[in-house]
């Protein structure tokens, strides 16, 4: 196949990974919003007032950690299905900075990697 730089059997393999991965985060979405409506509804009368809470630190603290989690999480499905779709285009495994080939070590570590190791160094190091 023109163009693609690996196996189709790799390309499967990761493919699979991520739809796995994608399927754990989504169930993990879902723990962590029964989580929230649990802490909402420990707060007591339902009325939300995130700010004039008298248990609010604990609260807070709590519901910050969960959304926070939540986010992140969702962030990564967002990444997984940018991935999904460099592979339906023929293009996952290339660096979108640089259009080099992302190496599979890292794409085994980091399946919705989207820039090789250097791209992603020096785009960190900008911030
Ligand atoms: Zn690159």
């Amino acid at each position: 196949m023109a163009g693609s730089m690996m196996t189709d059997a790799a390309l499967a393999r990761f493919q699979t990974q991520l739809r796995n991965e994608r399927e754990q985060l989504t169930a993990q979405i879902g723990q962590f919003e029964l989580s929230l409506t649990e802490v909402r509804a420990s707060r007591g009368d339902g009325v939300s007032d995130d700010e004039h809470d008298p248990e609010g630190p604990t609260m807070s603290t709590e519901w910050s950690r969960l959304s926070g989690l939540e986010r992140e999480a969702a962030d990564r499905i967002t990444a997984i299905d940018r991935a999904l779709k460099r592979v339906d285009a023929g293009v996952y495994g290339v660096c979108a900075r640089c259009g080099g080939r992302i190496a599979s070590a890292r794409l085994q570590a980091r399946p919705d990697a989207e820039l090789c190791i250097e791209c992603a160094r020096s785009a960190e190091t900008r911030h």
